[in-house]
């Protein structure tokens, strides 16, 4: 099963079967394959955090 994130609103997710809108902020969204592809971050059951962006605006960067 892959995991996604909302291009939208940040929400992640998982499904083999990607809905047309977003299941959190309701709109018609792109969403990014965030899958764990590597044992690092536990396969690809798990978010690999690498590839999760933040909110724009709403983090600050990090080191
Ligand atoms: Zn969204």
């Amino acid at each position: 099963m892959a995991q996604w994130q909302c291009s939208n609103c940040g929400y992640t997710f998982n499904t083999d079967d990607l809905p047309e809108k977003c299941l959190s902020c309701k709109e018609t969204c792109s969403f990014n394959d965030v899958t764990c592809y590597i044992p690092d971050c536990g396969g690809t059951g798990n978010i690999d955090p690498r590839l999760v962006t933040e909110r724009k605006g709403n983090i600050p960067k990090k080191e």
